[in-house]
C-alpha cells in the first residue's frame, strides 16, 4: 500500500451507467461540485447513494423556505413562474413573462448543459434586469457569491443583460415591535463586483464538472470539505472504513489530522509525540493504557471551588428565522424549557425543578419567574458550556428590566461543567477526543440517550416547535411534552452522573 493510499482507498470505482445522466447542471450540482468531484460526482451518477438530509437539518430547511416566502413580499406585483416537472417549460414560461417587465420570481434559464432557477429577477433601466438571492441567514456568505456566479454566467448566456447582483438577508439587528415589519426585517447588500470577478471563471469550472460526471468514480481523498460547511451526507460512506482510534478523532486535530494522513499515519498510535499536542499526547498515552488520565491536583481545586448547594442547569430553546415576539431579533434563543436538579452536598439525593411552556405565546415571562423561584440565591450553577446558559439568561434580564439584576445574580454563580474536560484535568480515552457531553457521559457513566425519543438538542427544538404549533392532535402533543421532559432531566442527570465520577476520580 502507497504510504498515503489509505487515505484515498475509502471509494469504490464505479462508472456511469447509460442513460442516468441527468441533462443538465444545477447551482445545487455546482455547489457540490464546488466542495468534492466525488460529492458531484455520486449525486450526478449514483444519486440514490446519497442519504436524504436528516432530520436535525429539516428545521434549517424549513427556515429557509419561510424566509423566502416572507421576503418575496419585498417586490410587489411580482409574478411567480410556475413549477413545472419538466424544466423546459419552466423556461418556456420564464421566456413568455419577460417581456411584461415585471419583477419575477423562479425565473428559469438554460443553456449550454446547466439550469438555473433565480430567486428574484427586477426589471432595471435599458430594458436590463437586476439579480437577487434571498438567503435565510444573517449575513452575505462566500457560497452565496459561488451561487449567484453561476446563475448570472448562466443568465448573461440566455441572452439577458444583468446591472446589479444583490443578496437580500435577514437583518440581525432588527427587532420586532408590533407586526413584523418586512422592509427592516430584511438587508439587501450589493455584490455585484465580487460576483462578476468570479462569474469570469465558472465557465470553465462548469466545463471541468461535467467532464468529471462523465468520467469513472473519483478517488477523492477524505479531507476538512467533509465537514464544512455542514457534515457531508457522504460521509458515512467515505469515512465507514477509517480504523479504530483513528487521527480524525485528534482532540482539536484541525490540519495537523490530514497532515499526518498524508505521511501515512492514519491511527493515533502510530502518530509520533513531536508531531502533535500537549493534549493530543495525553489522548494517545490513554488510549495505549486504556485508562483515563487525571491531574488530581487541578481537579481537586476545582470541585473545592464549587460552593453547595449546586445547581444543575439546562435550556432547551427555540432561535426562529422570524421573531416570534415582541423585543426579539432573528435568530434570537427562546428558551421554553429548562431542567434544574439540586445537590446539597457532594453526592446527595438530588431535587429537581423543571419548567416546559406548554402554550403557545411568548414563554420568557413564565420561564423567568420560575428560574428565580427555584434557583435560589446562592451555591453554584453549574451548566455545561455555559456560554449557551449565560447568553439565554443575559437575553432574559434584557426582556425583563424588574427581574434584570437577580437573573444576573444567577448568571453570575455559573461554573462550568466542562471545565474540567475542556483543560484536560481528566480526559477519558474513550471520549473520541471529544469534550461534548454526548462524548463523555457515556464514557465515564452508564448513562445515555438511546432510551429516549428525543436524543439532540435540535430534534427537541423541531419537536416543541411541532408540539406547539403544528396543529397536531392532543396525544401526539401530550406525547411530545412527556419526551422533551425526558430528554432535558437527562442532561442535568447526566451532569450529576459526571459530577459524581469526577469525585470518584480524584
Ligand atoms: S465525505 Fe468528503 S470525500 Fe466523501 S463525498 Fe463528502 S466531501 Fe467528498
Amino acid at each position: 500500500m502507497r504510504s498515503s493510499g489509505l487515505r484515498y482507498a475509502f471509494h469504490q470505482v464505479h462508472t456511469p451507467e447509460e442513460g442516468t445522466m441527468p441533462r443538465t447542471l444545477t447551482k445545487s450540482r455546482y455547489l457540490d461540485g464546488l466542495r468534492c468531484p466525488k460529492l458531484l460526482w455520486t449525486r450526478w451518477n449514483r444519486p440514490e447513494a446519497v442519504p436524504r438530509p436528516g432530520e436535525d437539518r429539516r428545521p434549517i430547511i424549513e427556515a429557509g423556505r419561510a424566509v423566502e416566502q416572507l421576503a418575496r413580499r419585498i417586490f410587489p406585483g411580482a409574478v411567480e413562474v410556475p413549477r413545472f416537472d419538466n424544466a423546459d417549460e419552466a423556461v418556456a414560461a420564464t421566456t413568455h413573462l419577460l417581456p411584461r417587465r415585471v419583477p419575477l420570481l423562479e425565473a428559469a434559464f438554460s443553456v449550454a448543459g446547466r439550469h438555473c432557477r433565480v430567486d428574484v429577477l427586477l426589471p432595471a433601466a435599458d430594458e436590463h434586469w437586476d439579480l437577487i438571492e434571498i438567503k435565510a441567514g444573517g449575513k452575505v456568505r462566500e457560497n452565496h457569491i459561488r451561487d449567484l456566479a453561476f446563475q448570472y454566467d448562466t443568465i448573461i448566456r440566455a441572452g439577458l443583460e444583468i446591472d446589479r447582483v444583490h443578496v437580500v438577508h435577514l437583518n440581525s439587528s432588527y427587532v420586532r415591535h408590533g407586526e413584523i415589519d418586512i422592509t427592516q426585517l430584511f438587508t439587501r447588500v450589493d455584490v455585484t463586483d465580487r460576483v462578476v470577478r468570479l462569474a469570469a471563471y465558472t465557465d470553465r469550472t462548469i466545463q471541468a464538472m461535467q467532464e468529471l460526471v462523465a468520467e469513472g468514480d473519483p478517488d477523492t481523498p477524505i479531507g476538512s470539505r467533509c465537514n464544512v460547511p455542514h457534515p457531508c451526507p457522504l460521509k458515512p460512506v467515505c469515512w465507514g472504513d477509517l480504523p479504530a482510534n483513528n487521527v480524525t478523532l485528534l482532540h482539536h486535530g484541525g490540519r495537523r489530522i490530514w497532515e499526518l494522513m498524508d505521511s501515512g499515519i492514519f491511527t493515533m498510535d502510530q502518530a509520533p509525540d513531536d508531531r502533535l499536542s500537549k493534549r493530543q499526547r495525553i489522548q494517545k498515552q490513554t488510549l495505549a493504557t486504556d485508562k483515563p488520565h487525571v491531574d488530581s491536583d487541578a481537579l481537586r481545586h476545582w470541585l473545592d471551588e464549587l460552593v453547595y448547594p449546586v445547581y444543575h442547569l439546562d435550556f432547551e430553546t427555540m432561535a426562529p428565522a422570524m421573531p416570534a415576539f415582541d423585543g426579539v431579533h432573528p435568530y434570537q434563543q427562546i428558551p421554553f424549557q429548562y431542567s434544574l436538579h439540586i445537590q446539597h452536598a457532594p453526592g446527595a439525593e438530588p431535587e429537581h425543578h423543571e419548567f416546559l411552556a406548554t402554550e403557545p405565546g411568548d414563554p420568557r415571562p413564565a420561564l423567568t419567574e420560575a428560574l428565580l423561584a427555584d434557583a435560589g440565591t446562592e451555591g453554584t450553577v453549574l451548566a455545561w458550556n455555559m456560554a449557551f446558559e449565560k447568553l439565554v439568561i443575559e437575553e432574559l434580564a434584557e426582556a425583563d428590566l424588574v427581574r434584570a439584576p437577580r437573573l444576573m445574580e444567577v448568571a453570575k454563580r455559573l461554573v462550568d461543567l466542562i471545565t474540567p474536560f475542556n483543560a484536560f484535568m481528566v480526559h477519558h480515552p474513550d471520549q473520541g477526543g471529544s469534550c461534548s457531553l454526548k462524548a463523555v457521559l457515556p464514557a465515564v457513566t452508564d448513562l445515555g440517550y438511546d432510551d429516549l425519543n428525543i436524543t439532540a438538542g435540535a430534534a427537541a427544538t423541531h419537536s416543541y416547535e411541532r408540539a406547539m404549533f403544528g396543529g397536531i392532535e392532543p396525544e401526539e402533543r401530550s406525547r411530545i411534552l412527556s419526551d422533551l421532559r425526558a430528554y432535558c432531566g437527562r442532561d442535568t442527570e447526566a451532569m450529576i452522573a459526571i459530577l459524581a465520577w469526577l469525585y470518584g476520580t480524584v
